[in-house]
């Protein structure tokens, strides 16, 4: 069993099922493997991190997975020497460019998902029944 949220909102996490991916294709369909869709007793349904009991949109899970718990190996796919050895020093520079617009890129958007999950905590804890 996966460690998801068991109540949200003081509803009760009656079933649990997998999340299609948008990658997904009429061939074949490609399922999220950390977050899962959460079935309440309302029959409302919310998104789930499969790491912890996060819960919310899917946009908000994902963002809570790469802030929280980020995969140890990068996705980024690797040049291999051979590779780089058949490049000009132009496209030498443009790959060092594109890699350093990357790194931007990646930071901007970090600091974005954690001012999100800030704000998100904080719109939690004011709309959390209390006990
Ligand atoms: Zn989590």
């Amino acid at each position: 069993m996966l460690i998801t949220a068991t109540t949200v909102n003081g509803l009760r996490v009656i079933d649990e099922m997998k999340t299609k991916s948008p990658l997904s294709t009429d061939e074949k369909t490609i399922y999220f493997t950390r977050i899962v869709c959460l079935v309440l007793e309302d029959k409302s349904a919310v998104h789930g991190c499969t790491e912890c009991t996060f819960t919310g949109s899917l946009g908000a899970v994902r963002l809570h997975l790469g802030a929280q718990h980020p995969k140890a190996v990068s996705t980024v796919p690797r040049v291999s020497r051979d590779q780089l050895m058949g490049l000009s020093a132009t496209q030498l520079l443009e790959k060092a460019a594109s890699a350093e617009r990357n790194a931007r890129d990646r930071d901007y958007w970090k600091r974005r998902a954690r001012k999100a999950e800030g704000k998100l905590r904080s719109i939690h804890a004011t709309t959390a029944p209390t006990r």
